[in-house]
Protein backbone atom coordinates (compact mmCIF):
# COMPACT_ATOMS: atom_id res chain seq x y z
CA UNK A 1 0.00 0.00 0.00
CA UNK A 2 1.13 3.20 -0.81
CA UNK A 3 1.19 6.15 0.99
CA UNK A 4 1.31 10.14 -0.06
CA UNK A 5 3.21 11.54 3.17
CA UNK A 6 3.93 15.29 3.27
CA UNK A 7 7.34 15.84 3.40
CA UNK A 8 7.06 18.21 6.46
CA UNK A 9 7.55 16.52 9.68
CA UNK A 10 7.35 17.21 13.46
CA UNK A 11 9.17 20.57 12.84
CA UNK A 12 8.17 22.57 10.51
CA UNK A 13 11.23 24.61 8.42
CA UNK A 14 13.34 26.98 11.01
CA UNK A 15 11.97 29.80 12.37
CA UNK A 16 8.45 28.52 12.09
CA UNK A 17 8.07 26.71 15.36
CA UNK A 18 5.08 25.15 16.64
CA UNK A 19 3.07 27.66 18.66
CA UNK A 20 2.87 24.89 21.74
CA UNK A 21 6.87 23.54 20.48
CA UNK A 22 9.75 25.39 21.44
CA UNK A 23 12.16 25.27 18.42
CA UNK A 24 14.93 23.08 20.00
CA UNK A 25 17.29 25.71 19.32
CA UNK A 26 15.94 27.89 21.20
CA UNK A 27 15.04 30.99 19.43
CA UNK A 28 11.20 31.06 20.09
CA UNK A 29 9.46 30.35 23.09
CA UNK A 30 6.03 28.72 24.29
CA UNK A 31 2.50 30.56 24.60
CA UNK A 32 2.52 31.02 27.85
CA UNK A 33 4.63 33.34 29.69
CA UNK A 34 7.70 31.64 31.64
CA UNK A 35 9.44 33.09 34.21
CA UNK A 36 12.90 34.18 33.23
CA UNK A 37 15.30 31.55 35.47
CA UNK A 38 13.10 29.01 33.75
CA UNK A 39 13.37 30.26 30.36
CA UNK A 40 17.14 31.06 30.86
CA UNK A 41 17.56 27.15 31.61
CA UNK A 42 15.30 25.93 29.34
CA UNK A 43 17.25 27.69 26.70
CA UNK A 44 20.59 26.51 27.90
CA UNK A 45 19.42 22.80 27.93
CA UNK A 46 18.01 23.23 24.31
CA UNK A 47 21.37 24.79 22.76
CA UNK A 48 23.85 22.86 25.46
CA UNK A 49 25.14 21.18 22.17
CA UNK A 50 26.19 24.71 20.89
CA UNK A 51 27.11 25.99 24.26
CA UNK A 52 29.22 22.55 24.76
CA UNK A 53 30.64 22.68 21.16
CA UNK A 54 32.00 26.58 21.64
CA UNK A 55 33.07 26.17 24.56
CA UNK A 56 35.32 23.13 23.30
CA UNK A 57 36.68 25.63 20.77
CA UNK A 58 37.40 28.02 23.22
CA UNK A 59 38.77 25.71 25.67
CA UNK A 60 40.93 24.00 22.84
CA UNK A 61 42.72 27.13 21.27
CA UNK A 62 43.36 28.21 25.53
CA UNK A 63 44.85 24.59 25.80
CA UNK A 64 47.05 25.33 22.98
CA UNK A 65 48.43 28.31 23.56
CA UNK A 66 48.99 27.37 26.76
CA UNK A 67 50.62 23.75 25.54
CA UNK A 68 52.64 25.58 23.10
CA UNK A 69 54.86 27.07 25.23
CA UNK A 70 55.98 24.01 26.79
CA UNK A 71 58.75 22.09 24.90
CA UNK A 72 57.42 19.10 23.60
CA UNK A 73 58.68 16.15 21.10
CA UNK A 74 56.58 15.08 18.27
CA UNK A 75 55.61 12.61 19.86
CA UNK A 76 53.94 14.03 22.87
CA UNK A 77 52.18 16.53 20.48
CA UNK A 78 50.50 13.19 18.63
CA UNK A 79 49.05 12.40 21.50
CA UNK A 80 47.90 15.24 22.86
CA UNK A 81 45.60 15.42 19.75
CA UNK A 82 44.20 12.03 20.07
CA UNK A 83 41.23 12.79 21.65
CA UNK A 84 40.45 14.66 18.70
CA UNK A 85 41.37 12.02 16.31
CA UNK A 86 39.32 9.41 18.45
CA UNK A 87 36.78 12.04 16.74
CA UNK A 88 37.73 11.48 13.15
CA UNK A 89 37.43 8.07 13.54
CA UNK A 90 34.24 7.84 15.01
CA UNK A 91 32.56 9.92 12.16
CA UNK A 92 34.69 7.99 9.13
CA UNK A 93 33.50 5.23 10.77
CA UNK A 94 29.85 6.15 9.91
CA UNK A 95 30.25 7.14 6.51
CA UNK A 96 29.63 4.10 4.06
CA UNK A 97 26.86 2.89 6.16
CA UNK A 98 25.36 6.50 6.19
CA UNK A 99 26.01 7.80 3.02
CA UNK A 100 24.89 3.54 1.18
CA UNK A 101 21.79 3.56 3.72
CA UNK A 102 20.38 6.92 3.47
CA UNK A 103 20.65 7.30 -0.18
CA UNK A 104 19.52 3.32 -1.03
CA UNK A 105 16.65 4.60 1.21
CA UNK A 106 15.82 7.69 0.01
CA UNK A 107 15.72 7.04 -3.77
CA UNK A 108 13.48 4.21 -3.05
CA UNK A 109 11.36 6.15 -0.88
CA UNK A 110 10.61 9.15 -3.39
CA UNK A 111 8.86 8.77 -6.92
CA UNK A 112 10.77 8.76 -9.70
CA UNK A 113 9.31 12.03 -11.02
CA UNK A 114 10.07 13.85 -7.68
CA UNK A 115 13.47 12.55 -6.80
CA UNK A 116 14.02 13.72 -10.70
CA UNK A 117 12.97 16.74 -9.91
CA UNK A 118 14.62 17.55 -6.36
CA UNK A 119 17.58 16.59 -8.03
CA UNK A 120 17.62 18.54 -10.42
CA UNK A 121 16.63 21.73 -8.50
CA UNK A 122 19.46 20.63 -6.07
CA UNK A 123 22.29 20.23 -9.40
CA UNK A 124 21.33 23.67 -10.40
CA UNK A 125 21.63 25.11 -6.39
CA UNK A 126 24.94 23.57 -6.38
CA UNK A 127 26.16 24.67 -9.70
CA UNK A 128 24.72 28.35 -9.69
CA UNK A 129 26.43 28.72 -6.18
CA UNK A 130 29.88 27.29 -6.94
CA UNK A 131 30.34 29.84 -10.22
CA UNK A 132 29.22 32.30 -7.86
CA UNK A 133 31.81 30.94 -4.98
CA UNK A 134 34.13 30.90 -8.01
CA UNK A 135 33.61 34.54 -8.89
CA UNK A 136 34.38 35.59 -5.67
CA UNK A 137 37.36 34.08 -5.65
CA UNK A 138 38.58 35.72 -8.88
CA UNK A 139 37.19 38.75 -8.18
CA UNK A 140 39.10 38.89 -4.33
CA UNK A 141 42.51 37.73 -5.68
CA UNK A 142 42.49 40.66 -8.17
CA UNK A 143 41.15 43.38 -5.67
CA UNK A 144 43.88 42.22 -3.18
CA UNK A 145 46.58 40.65 -5.21
CA UNK A 146 48.19 37.99 -3.37
CA UNK A 147 51.18 37.48 -5.80
CA UNK A 148 52.22 40.81 -5.66
CA UNK A 149 54.58 39.78 -2.64
CA UNK A 150 57.74 37.76 -2.92
CA UNK A 151 57.43 34.70 -1.01
CA UNK A 152 59.56 31.62 -0.07
CA UNK A 153 59.38 28.32 -0.95
CA UNK A 154 58.57 26.52 2.65
CA UNK A 155 60.69 23.53 2.35
CA UNK A 156 59.42 19.56 2.45
CA UNK A 157 56.10 19.78 0.83
CA UNK A 158 57.43 19.39 -2.77
CA UNK A 159 57.23 15.41 -2.56
CA UNK A 160 53.39 15.87 -1.58
CA UNK A 161 52.83 18.02 -4.95
CA UNK A 162 50.31 15.94 -7.23
CA UNK A 163 52.29 14.32 -10.21
CA UNK A 164 51.19 15.78 -13.30
CA UNK A 165 48.29 14.89 -15.10
CA UNK A 166 46.90 15.89 -18.08
CA UNK A 167 43.51 17.60 -18.07
CA UNK A 168 41.46 15.33 -20.05
CA UNK A 169 42.96 12.23 -17.98
CA UNK A 170 41.39 13.81 -14.71
CA UNK A 171 37.81 14.15 -16.17
CA UNK A 172 38.08 10.49 -17.44
CA UNK A 173 38.98 9.80 -13.92
CA UNK A 174 36.19 11.58 -12.63
CA UNK A 175 33.46 9.70 -14.79
CA UNK A 176 35.71 6.15 -14.38
CA UNK A 177 35.21 6.64 -11.00
CA UNK A 178 31.05 7.51 -11.08
CA UNK A 179 31.00 4.02 -12.33
CA UNK A 180 33.15 1.65 -10.46
CA UNK A 181 34.44 -1.40 -10.95
CA UNK A 182 34.41 -3.50 -7.78
CA UNK A 183 31.62 -2.05 -5.15
CA UNK A 184 33.95 -3.50 -1.71
CA UNK A 185 36.89 -2.00 -3.08
CA UNK A 186 35.05 1.62 -4.09
CA UNK A 187 34.94 1.80 -0.40
CA UNK A 188 38.65 2.34 0.38
CA UNK A 189 40.08 2.80 -3.32
CA UNK A 190 39.39 5.00 -6.13
CA UNK A 191 41.09 4.88 -9.63
CA UNK A 192 43.98 7.26 -10.50
CA UNK A 193 45.46 7.49 -14.23
CA UNK A 194 49.13 7.20 -13.66
CA UNK A 195 51.68 7.24 -17.15
CA UNK A 196 54.40 4.80 -18.36
CA UNK A 197 56.45 5.35 -21.59
CA UNK A 198 56.02 3.28 -24.20
CA UNK A 199 58.55 2.39 -27.20
CA UNK A 200 56.66 1.84 -30.67
CA UNK A 201 58.79 0.45 -33.22
CA UNK A 202 58.62 2.55 -36.68
CA UNK A 203 58.98 0.88 -39.98
CA UNK A 204 61.86 2.62 -40.84
CA UNK A 205 64.22 1.13 -38.08
CA UNK A 206 63.57 4.09 -35.68
CA UNK A 207 61.38 4.31 -32.44
CA UNK A 208 59.07 6.85 -31.08
CA UNK A 209 58.44 6.88 -27.13
CA UNK A 210 54.69 7.12 -26.38
CA UNK A 211 53.32 8.57 -23.12
CA UNK A 212 50.41 6.15 -22.41
CA UNK A 213 48.10 6.38 -19.34
CA UNK A 214 47.63 3.22 -17.06
CA UNK A 215 44.53 3.07 -14.78
CA UNK A 216 46.02 2.28 -10.76
CA UNK A 217 43.76 2.54 -7.64
CA UNK A 218 44.81 4.85 -4.87
CA UNK A 219 43.88 4.74 -1.26
CA UNK A 220 40.98 6.70 -0.33
CA UNK A 221 36.98 5.87 -0.64
CA UNK A 222 35.55 6.55 -3.78
CA UNK A 223 32.58 8.14 -2.56
CA UNK A 224 31.11 9.65 -5.90
CA UNK A 225 31.09 5.52 -7.03
CA UNK A 226 29.03 4.43 -4.09
CA UNK A 227 26.60 7.48 -4.17
CA UNK A 228 25.57 6.69 -7.46
CA UNK A 229 24.98 3.01 -7.03
CA UNK A 230 23.28 3.53 -4.13
CA UNK A 231 20.51 6.22 -5.70
CA UNK A 232 20.47 3.71 -8.63
CA UNK A 233 20.25 0.57 -6.72
CA UNK A 234 17.80 2.51 -4.56
CA UNK A 235 15.36 3.65 -7.77
CA UNK A 236 15.34 -0.16 -8.97
CA UNK A 237 14.33 -1.73 -5.59
CA UNK A 238 11.83 1.07 -5.98
CA UNK A 239 10.69 -0.75 -9.41
CA UNK A 240 10.51 -4.03 -7.82
CA UNK A 241 7.12 -2.99 -5.92
CA UNK A 242 6.35 -5.36 -3.05
CA UNK A 243 9.14 -7.80 -3.78
CA UNK A 244 11.49 -4.70 -3.07
CA UNK A 245 10.18 -3.57 0.04
CA UNK A 246 12.15 -6.19 2.16
CA UNK A 247 15.14 -4.73 1.42
CA UNK A 248 13.84 -0.91 1.41
CA UNK A 249 12.89 -1.81 4.72
CA UNK A 250 16.11 -3.26 5.63
CA UNK A 251 18.18 0.07 4.40
CA UNK A 252 15.50 1.80 6.46
CA UNK A 253 15.83 0.30 9.50
CA UNK A 254 20.16 0.45 9.33
CA UNK A 255 19.39 3.91 8.18
CA UNK A 256 17.84 4.73 11.33
CA UNK A 257 20.40 2.93 13.87
CA UNK A 258 23.02 4.86 11.89
CA UNK A 259 21.50 7.92 13.26
CA UNK A 260 21.26 6.58 16.47
CA UNK A 261 24.71 5.99 16.66
CA UNK A 262 25.44 9.66 15.29
CA UNK A 263 23.48 11.36 18.15
CA UNK A 264 25.37 9.55 20.39
CA UNK A 265 28.80 10.32 18.63
CA UNK A 266 27.81 13.80 18.64
CA UNK A 267 27.81 14.45 22.57
CA UNK A 268 31.56 13.42 22.07
CA UNK A 269 32.02 16.28 19.25
CA UNK A 270 32.87 19.27 21.61
CA UNK A 271 35.85 17.05 23.35
CA UNK A 272 36.98 16.06 19.87
CA UNK A 273 36.59 19.39 18.46
CA UNK A 274 38.89 20.79 21.35
CA UNK A 275 41.20 18.61 21.33
CA UNK A 276 41.49 19.10 17.14
CA UNK A 277 41.85 22.84 17.79
CA UNK A 278 44.64 22.43 20.96
CA UNK A 279 46.27 19.56 18.62
CA UNK A 280 46.99 21.89 15.93
CA UNK A 281 47.85 25.04 17.61
CA UNK A 282 50.45 22.83 19.36
CA UNK A 283 51.60 21.21 16.43
CA UNK A 284 51.79 24.76 14.44
CA UNK A 285 55.30 25.73 13.94
CA UNK A 286 56.73 28.74 12.49
CA UNK A 287 53.38 30.71 11.85
CA UNK A 288 55.05 33.93 11.58
CA UNK A 289 56.76 33.14 8.90
CA UNK A 290 54.20 31.86 7.09
CA UNK A 291 51.68 34.37 7.54
CA UNK A 292 54.51 37.24 6.29
CA UNK A 293 54.77 35.72 3.25
CA UNK A 294 51.37 33.64 2.59
CA UNK A 295 49.43 36.00 4.57
CA UNK A 296 47.42 38.01 1.75
CA UNK A 297 46.39 34.61 0.58
CA UNK A 298 45.00 33.23 3.40
CA UNK A 299 43.44 36.74 4.22
CA UNK A 300 41.86 36.10 0.46
CA UNK A 301 40.83 32.89 0.82
CA UNK A 302 39.24 33.61 3.66
CA UNK A 303 37.46 36.94 3.13
CA UNK A 304 35.89 35.39 0.12
CA UNK A 305 34.94 32.33 2.54
CA UNK A 306 33.06 34.74 4.90
CA UNK A 307 31.57 37.17 1.82
CA UNK A 308 30.01 33.62 0.46
CA UNK A 309 29.37 32.12 3.62
CA UNK A 310 28.03 34.94 5.50
CA UNK A 311 26.09 37.04 2.98
CA UNK A 312 25.85 35.24 -0.50
CA UNK A 313 24.09 32.27 0.62
CA UNK A 314 22.57 33.32 3.28
CA UNK A 315 21.03 36.27 0.78
CA UNK A 316 20.02 33.43 -1.32
CA UNK A 317 17.79 32.06 0.74
CA UNK A 318 16.27 34.45 2.36
CA UNK A 319 15.14 35.57 -1.07
CA UNK A 320 13.63 32.32 -1.55
CA UNK A 321 12.25 31.29 1.72
CA UNK A 322 11.59 34.92 3.62
CA UNK A 323 13.01 33.32 6.54
CA UNK A 324 15.95 34.37 8.50
CA UNK A 325 19.35 32.42 7.31
CA UNK A 326 21.34 33.35 10.29
CA UNK A 327 18.92 31.01 12.73
CA UNK A 328 18.87 28.01 10.11
CA UNK A 329 22.85 28.94 10.41
CA UNK A 330 21.92 28.83 14.01
CA UNK A 331 20.45 25.13 13.91
CA UNK A 332 23.62 23.93 12.28
CA UNK A 333 26.56 25.59 14.28
CA UNK A 334 27.95 22.07 15.78
CA UNK A 335 28.24 20.74 12.08
CA UNK A 336 30.02 23.98 11.28
CA UNK A 337 32.63 23.75 14.37
CA UNK A 338 32.63 19.90 13.57
CA UNK A 339 33.65 20.75 9.81
CA UNK A 340 36.43 23.49 11.03
CA UNK A 341 37.80 21.05 13.33
CA UNK A 342 37.53 18.11 10.85
CA UNK A 343 38.07 19.91 7.78
CA UNK A 344 36.46 17.29 6.22
CA UNK A 345 32.68 17.51 4.57
CA UNK A 346 32.30 13.11 4.44
CA UNK A 347 33.34 13.57 8.39
CA UNK A 348 30.99 16.15 8.86
CA UNK A 349 28.13 14.43 6.95
CA UNK A 350 26.19 12.93 9.75
CA UNK A 351 26.23 15.67 12.31
CA UNK A 352 24.84 17.83 9.58
CA UNK A 353 22.19 15.33 8.79
CA UNK A 354 21.08 15.53 12.79
CA UNK A 355 21.12 19.56 12.74
CA UNK A 356 19.32 19.97 9.64
CA UNK A 357 16.72 17.77 10.74
CA UNK A 358 16.21 18.31 14.72
CA UNK A 359 16.85 22.02 14.25
CA UNK A 360 15.80 23.49 11.14
CA UNK A 361 13.35 21.14 10.13
CA UNK A 362 13.81 19.69 7.13
CA UNK A 363 12.76 16.26 6.88
CA UNK A 364 14.57 13.33 6.62
CA UNK A 365 13.55 12.27 2.93
CA UNK A 366 15.44 15.64 1.45
CA UNK A 367 18.24 15.72 3.98
CA UNK A 368 19.38 12.22 3.84
CA UNK A 369 18.94 12.16 0.06
CA UNK A 370 20.66 15.69 -0.60
CA UNK A 371 23.55 15.65 1.67
CA UNK A 372 25.11 12.91 0.95
CA UNK A 373 25.35 14.30 -2.74
CA UNK A 374 25.86 17.56 -1.48
CA UNK A 375 29.03 16.40 0.75
CA UNK A 376 30.10 14.70 -2.27
CA UNK A 377 29.48 17.14 -5.55
CA UNK A 378 29.15 20.77 -4.02
CA UNK A 379 31.67 22.34 -2.57
CA UNK A 380 31.94 25.97 -2.57
CA UNK A 381 34.68 26.69 -0.28
CA UNK A 382 36.73 24.54 -2.62
CA UNK A 383 35.93 26.35 -5.84
CA UNK A 384 36.89 29.53 -4.22
CA UNK A 385 39.69 29.01 -3.02
CA UNK A 386 41.01 26.74 -6.42
CA UNK A 387 40.59 30.17 -7.94
CA UNK A 388 42.08 32.29 -5.62
CA UNK A 389 45.06 29.63 -5.95
CA UNK A 390 44.80 29.92 -9.61
CA UNK A 391 45.00 33.65 -9.77
CA UNK A 392 47.47 33.78 -6.92
CA UNK A 393 50.26 31.64 -9.01
CA UNK A 394 49.60 33.42 -12.27
CA UNK A 395 50.68 36.36 -10.30
CA UNK A 396 53.91 35.40 -8.63
CA UNK A 397 54.93 33.87 -11.86
CA UNK A 398 54.00 37.42 -13.44
CA UNK A 399 51.29 35.39 -16.15
CA UNK A 400 48.50 38.00 -16.85
CA UNK A 401 45.55 36.08 -17.50
CA UNK A 402 42.96 36.93 -20.46
CA UNK A 403 39.83 36.52 -20.64
CA UNK A 404 39.18 32.74 -21.82
CA UNK A 405 41.93 31.89 -18.91
CA UNK A 406 39.74 33.35 -16.42
CA UNK A 407 36.57 31.63 -17.98
CA UNK A 408 38.87 28.38 -17.63
CA UNK A 409 39.60 29.19 -13.94
CA UNK A 410 36.13 29.08 -13.15
CA UNK A 411 34.84 26.07 -15.11
CA UNK A 412 37.37 23.75 -14.38
CA UNK A 413 37.21 25.28 -10.36
CA UNK A 414 33.72 24.81 -10.59
CA UNK A 415 33.57 21.01 -12.38
CA UNK A 416 37.01 19.87 -10.13
CA UNK A 417 35.31 20.93 -7.17
CA UNK A 418 32.69 17.80 -8.06
CA UNK A 419 36.06 15.79 -8.37
CA UNK A 420 37.61 16.98 -4.99
CA UNK A 421 37.10 14.04 -2.25
CA UNK A 422 35.41 15.57 1.15
CA UNK A 423 38.58 15.25 3.14
CA UNK A 424 41.30 17.44 4.55
CA UNK A 425 43.11 18.65 1.57
CA UNK A 426 41.09 16.89 -1.07
CA UNK A 427 41.23 20.30 -3.59
CA UNK A 428 44.14 20.82 -3.13
CA UNK A 429 44.59 17.91 -5.11
CA UNK A 430 42.05 18.70 -7.86
CA UNK A 431 43.91 22.11 -8.11
CA UNK A 432 46.54 20.80 -10.16
CA UNK A 433 43.81 20.37 -13.54
CA UNK A 434 43.12 24.05 -12.88
CA UNK A 435 46.70 24.90 -13.46
CA UNK A 436 47.25 22.18 -15.96
CA UNK A 437 44.47 23.89 -17.92
CA UNK A 438 45.76 27.02 -18.12
CA UNK A 439 49.04 26.36 -18.26
CA UNK A 440 50.63 27.44 -15.02
CA UNK A 441 53.64 25.00 -12.84
CA UNK A 442 51.70 22.32 -10.62
CA UNK A 443 55.36 22.82 -8.54
CA UNK A 444 54.00 25.95 -6.83
CA UNK A 445 51.24 23.81 -5.34
CA UNK A 446 53.54 23.46 -2.33
CA UNK A 447 52.80 27.03 -1.53
CA UNK A 448 49.26 26.33 -1.34
CA UNK A 449 50.04 22.80 0.78
CA UNK A 450 51.96 25.17 3.51
CA UNK A 451 48.75 27.03 4.84
CA UNK A 452 46.07 24.56 3.00
CA UNK A 453 45.73 23.08 7.17
CA UNK A 454 44.40 26.86 7.84
CA UNK A 455 42.37 27.67 4.67
CA UNK A 456 40.96 24.40 4.64
CA UNK A 457 38.92 25.22 7.79
CA UNK A 458 37.14 27.51 6.66
CA UNK A 459 36.88 25.80 2.89
CA UNK A 460 34.83 22.88 4.70
CA UNK A 461 32.88 25.18 6.63
CA UNK A 462 31.55 26.71 3.62
CA UNK A 463 31.21 23.52 1.71
CA UNK A 464 28.96 21.98 4.50
CA UNK A 465 27.15 25.55 4.65
CA UNK A 466 26.30 25.42 0.80
CA UNK A 467 25.07 21.51 1.75
CA UNK A 468 22.74 22.69 4.35
CA UNK A 469 21.33 25.77 2.46
CA UNK A 470 20.37 23.60 -0.57
CA UNK A 471 18.80 21.15 1.62
CA UNK A 472 16.56 24.28 3.46
CA UNK A 473 15.61 26.00 0.09
CA UNK A 474 14.32 22.22 -1.18
CA UNK A 475 12.12 22.13 1.83
CA UNK A 476 11.22 25.07 1.78
CA UNK A 477 9.99 24.00 -2.26
CA UNK A 478 8.50 20.68 -1.52
CA UNK A 479 6.71 22.71 1.36
CA UNK A 480 5.04 25.37 -0.81
CA UNK A 481 4.64 22.64 -3.93
CA UNK A 482 2.78 20.19 -1.23
CA UNK A 483 0.26 23.05 0.04
CA UNK A 484 -0.08 24.62 -3.68
CA UNK A 485 -0.96 21.34 -5.23
CA UNK A 486 -0.83 18.83 -2.76
CA UNK A 487 0.99 16.18 -4.95
CA UNK A 488 4.56 17.00 -6.97
CA UNK A 489 7.34 16.41 -4.92
CA UNK A 490 5.80 15.30 -1.47
CA UNK A 491 4.71 12.19 -3.36
CA UNK A 492 6.71 9.33 -1.45
CA UNK A 493 5.79 6.06 -1.07
CA UNK A 494 6.25 4.54 2.29
CA UNK A 495 4.27 1.29 3.65
CA UNK A 496 2.88 2.46 7.25
CA UNK A 497 5.71 -0.42 8.40
CA UNK A 498 8.47 1.12 6.72
CA UNK A 499 7.99 4.34 7.64
CA UNK A 500 11.33 5.76 9.44
CA UNK A 501 11.27 5.78 13.56
CA UNK A 502 11.28 9.33 15.42
CA UNK A 503 14.40 11.02 15.59
CA UNK A 504 16.66 9.92 18.25
CA UNK A 505 16.87 13.37 20.42
CA UNK A 506 19.24 14.53 23.10
CA UNK A 507 19.10 13.46 26.24
CA UNK A 508 18.67 16.66 27.14
CA UNK A 509 15.77 17.80 25.40
CA UNK A 510 12.57 15.65 26.64
CA UNK A 511 11.09 13.74 23.66
CA UNK A 512 7.48 14.13 22.02
CA UNK A 513 5.13 11.58 23.29
CA UNK A 514 4.57 8.75 21.11
CA UNK A 515 1.19 9.73 20.09
CA UNK A 516 2.55 12.94 18.52
CA UNK A 517 5.19 11.05 16.97
CA UNK A 518 3.08 8.45 15.15
CA UNK A 519 1.73 11.60 13.16
CA UNK A 520 4.96 12.68 11.99
CA UNK A 521 5.74 12.75 8.07
CA UNK A 522 2.57 11.20 7.30
CA UNK A 523 -0.52 13.65 6.79
CA UNK A 524 -2.68 11.92 4.65
CA UNK A 525 -3.12 8.69 2.54
CA UNK A 526 -3.99 8.68 -1.16
CA UNK A 527 -4.22 4.51 -2.00
N1 LIG B 1 38.54 19.58 3.03
C1 LIG B 1 37.50 19.90 2.11
C2 LIG B 1 36.24 19.15 2.45
O1 LIG B 1 36.29 18.11 3.04
C3 LIG B 1 37.85 19.61 0.71
C4 LIG B 1 38.91 20.57 0.26
O2 LIG B 1 40.06 20.36 0.54
O3 LIG B 1 38.56 21.57 -0.35
O4 LIG B 1 35.18 19.60 2.10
Amino acid sequence: MAEKIDMEESKPPNGEAHPDEPMSNGLSGPRHPEPLSQRVIRIMRENMLVILTVAGVIVGVLIGLGVRNVDLTITQKIYIGFPGELLIRLLKMIIIPLVVCSLVSGAASIDPKALGKLGGWAMLFFLVTTLIASSIGVVMAYIITPGAVSVTKPAGLDEEVPAHKEVIDSFLDLIRNILPSNLVSAAFQSYATAYKLVKINGTDGNYTVEKVPIGTDQDGMNILGLVVFAIVFGVALRKLGEEGEILIKFFNSFNEATMVLVSWIMWYAPVGIMFLVAGKIVEMDNVGALFASLGKYIACCMIGHLIHGALVLPLIYFIFTRKNPYTFLWGIFTALATAFGTSSSSATLPLMMKCVEENNGVSKHISRFILPIGATVNMDGAALFQCVAAVFIAQLNETSLNFIQVITILVTATASSVGAAGIPAGGVLTLAIILEAIGLPTSDISLILAVDWLVDRTCTVLNVEGDAFGAGLLQHFVDRNSKKDGVELSEVRLDSDLSPAAPEHSPLIEKKPARDRADDGKSESIM
